[in-house]
């Protein structure tokens, strides 16, 4: 039987963002900063392995306005789309916390002067891009709005941050979410990655349990495509590396989502292509819908659904766990409107 958070298997973060705010939610994307240290080659990185020009970025024509443009041009987008009450600013392309304190706090004063319905920022970096003078940025902010960072940390496996040639290890990834944790209360979650050449079954159980002990409340995961232009589109040329089914994708979905904590909300179940002329492999990328709806289908012919394997050992863990989430609300949210657990 099916576990249902309005009808769908799993916690989805628009639920989540309804607990919180109390009203329909929707991210803006904003693009602000047009680099990052492996697309540098700072130390000797590279650019990642699956990353296009645009930096992970949803919107490439955003990048010629200011933020002030960018913003009030998608939020009306946005508004009349899907009914929206509140937006959150999304800090999205490339890596956000690179660049000058100075500048990011421009951002975050131009952001909220935008109006009364701009609800808070969600900032994208990696977790070798961090500083005390960011931590106290956040924390500021924190204080007068709500603030979500997302680590893009990818992967739990060192080989796998190699093929993705990410440049940091996950013992960085781990260190840097308990650093935030520590020394901010800003709302955190992660970025994974699913179908680089070494994943197995065993591999994405484990990495639902290790996300179980960390304190996260949201988790975006992403299949491995193939852009052009890109050091993956290389491999894929010279047959070395191969994109995962979508009916293996969905697999794997099922099988972290059934080991993971009921409290952390899932931004969506799978990547997709927003320049449908740059997608190379596989061609289920470019069927948004299609590809969710066709893991909610498979789940639902699996009974399948978040949390189903999940099993806190003791109710001090279960108020640990509760403990962390709230840690990561702002503060006027009210505990009591909480959907966790
Ligand atoms: S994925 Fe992020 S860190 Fe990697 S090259 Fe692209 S912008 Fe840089």
């Amino acid at each position: 039987m099916e576990k249902g958070w309005n009808g769908l298997p799993y916690y989805s973060i628009s639920d989540r963002y309804k607990s919180v705010f109390g009203a329909k939610v929707y991210k803006i994307p904003v693009a602000v900063v047009d680099d990052c240290p492996n697309r540098l080659g700072l130390k000797g990185m590279q650019t990642c392995s699956f990353c296009d020009v645009w930096g992970s970025a949803a919107r490439s024509e955003a990048f010629e306005l200011p933020l002030v443009e960018q913003i009030n041009k998608y939020r009306d987008h946005i508004r009349n789309k899907f009914k929206a009450e509140k937006f959150l600013v999304y800090f999205q392309a490339y890596t956000n916390s690179f660049a000058k304190i100075n500048d990011l706090e421009k951002n975050f004063k131009d952001a909220l002067l935008c109006g009364q319905d701009i609800a808070g920022f969600v900032i994208g970096t990696r977790p070798d891009c961090l500083s005390m003078s960011l931590f106290k940025l956040w924390q500021h902010y924190h204080e007068q709005t709500y603030v979500s960072v997302e680590l893009g940390i990818q992967s739990f496996y060192e080989d796998d941050l190699e093929f993705f040639r990410r440049g940091h290890k996950a013992s960085e990834s781990l260190h840097a979410i308990k650093r935030i944790k520590e020394l901010t209360s800003v709302d955190l979650g992660i970025h994974l990655i699913f179908g680089s050449p070494y994943e197995t079954d065993e591999r994405i159980k484990e990495s639902a349990l290790i996300c179980n002990e960390l304190p996260i409340t949201n988790v975006k995961l992403h299949n491995l495509h193939v852009l052009k232009n890109t050091a993956l589109e290389v491999l894929y040329n010279k047959g070395e590396f191969t994109p995962i089914s979508l009916d293996l994708y969905a697999h794997r979905v099922q099988i972290f989502l059934e080991n993971l904590r009921p409290d952390i909300a899932i931004h969506r179940l799978s990547a997709f292509s927003s320049r449908y002329d740059e997608l190379i492999a596989p061609a289920w990328t470019n069927n948004k819908m299609g590809t969710h709806q066709a893991i909610i289908d498979h789940l639902r012919r699996e009974s399948s659904y978040q949390s189903r394997f999940y099993q806190p050992k003791t109710d001090s863990e279960i108020l640990k766990i509760k403990d962390l989430a709230i840690q990561g609300l702002p503060k006027t949210s009210p505990e009591s409107s909480l959907n966790l657990l």
